[in-house]
């Protein structure tokens, strides 16, 4: 297309939680679906390097990419709306743009100038904006933060001055705001509008395209109000609906004709977009026959957003079975103590066609798990452990069938004389917190004949197209391999494989040199397996991961039973 990059700026103002996210993921997709090539890039106005160390009841999932980078969760919607698969440069933080510059200035690379938010902080800012959108037709940069907080302003600055940069006919700025209705008084009200852009405009910043998430379409009279204040041609002013299903919000968005807008505005010459992959996703969550409970056993189950990519993973898995998927949250403290009080909690499994034990850290709630797990395989429920869930699997049988009654995880127990689950040997010495565990794509071979080498390569075979994010490689010696992202200091250990190669425990993946275990899966029951790694980061609805897909279809029929 041209030569030149285009850029769209996507600020929110009124209130968080609008879903600036999913709306510049549905911009992606629209703009992907022209034929354009695009990317998307998060900037977070925190001072932390990265939301590694953040509590996920403060933030909410970190999101793994294949390059190992931790990032905001909202990359996970780039990646779920769209083909790409982002890398640390799709995501930084004004922690980390202070941190180069002071390196910079230590280094005494600015010779001895003062050095200042304008322009060393605002140049950095836009050094790592052009860096990401190199070679591609758009690059669509989201500002975390609401309008007017003061930890966005140099983004917004580095922003403002873009225009200047790049020329007016390649930037764009989008504002999405809230249009509030009033019951009482039965009105749409425009007010918190006008102020964001008030507020914008103060800045420096003109929006050409104001979205306005709303409970229903904006009549005319209320777009002509928001064009009129806000200084924008009135097609611009585009409803964002509340819909049922995020992955609507693409479709919804065309409608609206927000992809007509951009691509006017930033004189892109673009073929009209095939959405039809959309529609399928679209009619499939509306013709859904049935729903299935999952159950999962968690310990930060209050904030929803700790397990975003889970959640979502579980309804692309319900997609691809023509089944919803109503995700039960259980508190894993609900499971320990008590004798009276755990038996009546897992008693509310019994609904369940599926349980999952999800990744966490820390030792608060183990216990909890670790019976729930005992519960789904004395009865044979589809059992799912993710990263912590599947070495909690591996306690779970040293305990109860191995007959290792002190078996653990170090992390949980320093001292204990059965570590099945120990620290990784690099992990041994590490003294700094961040961006120091085993983080990213690892190869995986899968031991032919198993549960899990069976999932991905029927998987494979159906649908290794453009979209399969989870392709199946063949080595040269024929053995099968996939890759996944990781994230997790401990791991199985080694010294137990023996004792646990009973013929029922199966160690069905392995890292290529055969030292860690990655996938392990027990044979004697329907579907009982763990994976070391976290499949969710690389599920979307356009390419259901394997894993989940195959989950839900067996809890489908463990409840039909
Ligand atoms: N706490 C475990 C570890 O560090 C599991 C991590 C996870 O579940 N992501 O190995």
């Amino acid at each position: 297309m041209n030569s030149k990059t285009k850029y769209i700026f996507v600020t929110g103002g009124v209130v968080s939680s609008l879903g600036k996210g999913i709306a510049s993921s549905s911009i992606g997709a629209l703009l992907e679906a022209r034929g354009l090539s695009i990317t998307i890039q998060k900037l977070d106005p925190y001072i932390n390097v990265d939301p590694g160390t953040m509590n996920p009841f403060q933030h909410g999932e970190v999101f793994v990419t294949d390059d190992g980078a931790e990032t905001d969760l909202d990359l996970g919607h780039y990646e779920r709306f769209t083909s790409l698969s982002l890398t640390k440069i799709n995501n930084f933080t004004s922690g980390q743009v202070y941190d180069a510059v002071i390196n910079n200035e230590r280094k005494g690379i600015y010779l001895g100038k003062t050095v200042q938010v304008i322009p060393h902080i605002t140049d950095q800012i836009k050094k790592n904006i052009i860096k990401v959108s190199e070679k591609k037709d758009v690059a669509i940069i989201e500002i975390g933060g609401t309008v007017g907080d003061i930890e966005s302003l140099p983004f917004l600055e580095a922003i403002r001055q873009f225009k200047l940069d790049k020329g007016r006919e390649n930037v764009l700025y989008i504002h999405l705001t809230l249009v509030p209705y009033i019951s009482t008084a039965d009105e749409l009200k425009t007010k918190p509008t006008q102020h964001s852009v008030k507020e914008l405009r103060a800045i420096g910043i003109e929006p050409n395209i104001i979205i306005c998430r709303a409970d229903r379409l904006l009549p005319d009279d209320i777009r002509a109000k928001i064009a009129l204040f806000c200084n924008v041609e009135q097609d611009a002013v585009i409803t964002a609906k509340d819909e049922k299903s995020i992955y609507d919000v693409p479709l919804s968005l065309h409608k609206e004709r927000l992809d007509a807008k951009i691509i006017e505005y930033l004189n892109i010459w673009a073929k009209s977009p095939d959405l039809s992959a959309w529609s399928k996703i679209s009619n499939g969550f509306k013709n859904v026959k049935g729903s299935v409970q999952i159950g999962i056993i968690g310990k930060y189950v209050d904030l929803k957003e700790s397990y975003k990519s889970l959640n979502e993973s579980l309804i692309h898995g319900g997609l691809a079975n023509n089944v919803s998927v109503d995700i039960m949250y259980f508190n894993s403290e609900d499971f320990e103590g008590d004798a009276d009080k755990v038996k009546e909690s897992l008693n509310k499994l019994s609904c369940c066609g599926g349980i999952l034990v999800p990744g966490g850290f820390g030792s608060r709630g183990i216990a909890g798990m670790v019976n729930a797990i005992t519960y789904a395989r004395q009865n044979d429920i589809p059992y799912f452990g993710i990263c912590l869930g599947m070495q909690l699997m591996t306690v779970e049988y040293a305990r109860n069938v191995l007959g290792l009654d002190d078996a653990d995880s170090l992390e949980f127990n320093e001292n204990t004389p059965n570590p099945v689950i120990s620290l990784m040997e690099n992990q041994k010495n590490i003294g700094k917190m961040g961006g120091t565990m085993r983080l990213g794509a690892y190869p995986c071979v899968l031991k032919k004949n198993t549960l899990a080498y069976n999932i991905y390569y029927k998987n494979s075979k159906k649908t290794n197209s453009e979209n399969n994010k989870n392709l199946v490689k063949t080595n040269l010696d024929g053995s099968v391999y996939i890759s996944e992202r990781h994230r997790h200091r401990f791991e199985f250990n080694n010294r137990y494989k023996d004792i646990f190669n009973d013929g029922k425990f199966v160690f069905s993946g392995l890292s290529p040199d055969g030292r860690l275990v990655e996938i392990c899966e027990l044979a004697d029951r329907k579907w009982f397996l763990g994976c070391q790694f976290h499949p969710e980061f690389k599920s979307s609805p356009l390419s259901p991961h394997p894993l989940f897909k195959e989950f839900v279809a067996v809890a489908v029929k463990y409840k039909k039973k």
